[in-house]
């Protein structure tokens, strides 16, 4: 069975890397970590390498061994988690292709399943959510850093337990982390609810560009290089926008477009209250993610990205 190979392979391996996808996310971030620490617990030494992500994750217990690059080329062997495709693996591709092993940990519906080991639970609401399901039959401890990383990791993902995929098993999890220790109100404030005064400016942004298209059933709008320059913007100051779009009454699918530094394009953030399967329309434009939060890249100028998007999400709404 491939949680047993992959026990296997953790136990056999002297170094071990972890990896994760572009623009990484809170369930991103602590996945990882979940999985530095669960490996550390076997004695074995783990880099955990994200080449870029946002500083708000820095409370999360051992993030200041967060590496930018390898301390070696070669590992023995290298897991990636919350990624649907190598491609997603900007910045920490070579690790995984030049690792002897592989193993990837995820709950993308639609997975490239290309590692030698994939365990993809696509049912589960955050990868962190599969991560303490993997924890619990290898039976690691978890100690109050740990259930710390996988909370966080799950309330990310759902929005606070709002969003698809949530079940009673996700709260009986959840009750679990807070009896070792994990501080849900803070973790909500931090990772969930704090906002930076650029995310503010961006907001106001976002709408004053918004726009309603097929009788306000798609709800649009886009930030351009310019305006994260002008407003001096982190990484992560974004994070939220396309969902406050989603939440307008009458809106099916609310999408943001985001220019992207050295591209010539956008990336694009679509977001559906899960009617509409976002997944499906990301994936015409060779993207991906959920039913209900997905993304995808469209090169161009904005006119072009924006007619292209929406008349993927038209088709989509014509089914
Ligand atoms: P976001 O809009 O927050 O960047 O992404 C929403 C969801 O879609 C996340 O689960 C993310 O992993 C996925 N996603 C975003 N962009 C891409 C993409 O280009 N390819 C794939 N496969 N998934 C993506
Ligand atoms: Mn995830």
């Amino acid at each position: 069975m491939t949680l047993d190979n992959i026990l296997e392979e953790i136990k056999k391996a002297q170094n071990i890397v972890v990896l994760t996808h572009e623009s990484p996310d809170g369930d991103a971030v602590s996945s990882s970590l979940s999985v530095m620490h669960a490996v550390k617990q076997l004695g074995k030494k783990v880099d955990v390498i994200i080449p870029e992500y946002s500083k708000d994750f820095n409370f999360l217990p051992g993030a200041e061994l967060i590496l930018k690059e390898g301390t070696i080329k070669n590992y023995d062997l290298a897991i990636s988690v919350d990624c649907t495709d190598l491609k997603r693996l900007v910045g920490s591709k070579e690790y995984f292709e030049t690792a002897k092993t592989t193993i990837e940990v995820d709950h993308h519906s639609v997975n490239a399943m290309f590692a030698d080991y994939s365990y993809v639970d696509p049912a589960a609401p955050s990868c962190c959510q599969v991560l303490i399901a993997m924890f619990e039959y290898y039976g690691v401890e978890i100690t109050k850093d740990l259930a710390t990383c996988i909370l966080t990791g799950i309330i990310t993902d759902t929005g606070g337990f709002q969003w698809g995929g949530v079940t009673p098993e996700t709260f009986e999890f959840a009750a679990e982390l807070i009896r070792k220790g994990a501080k849900i109100k803070e973790i909500c404030r931090i990772a969930l609810r704090k906002k930076s005064k650029a995310h503010c400016e961006l907001e106001k942004l976002v709408y004053n560009r918004l726009e309603y298209i097929e009788d306000g059933k798609i709800a649009l709008a886009y930030l351009t290089l310019e305006d994260y320059k002008n407003l001096n913007t982190e990484m992560g100051d974004d994070e939220g926008l396309v969902e406050m779009l989603r939440d307008i009454e009458g809106v099916e699918v609310a999408v943001l477009l985001k220019e992207k530094e050295g591209t010539n394009g956008f990336k694009i953030s679509l977001r559906s209250h899960e009617t509409v399967n976002v997944s499906d329309i990301a994936l015409l434009l060779g993207g991906g993610g959920h039913r209900g939060a997905a993304g995808c890249f469209i090169a161009g100028t904005v006119e072009q990205a924006k007619t292209k998007i929406v008349n993927a999400i038209k088709h989509e709404l014509e089914k």
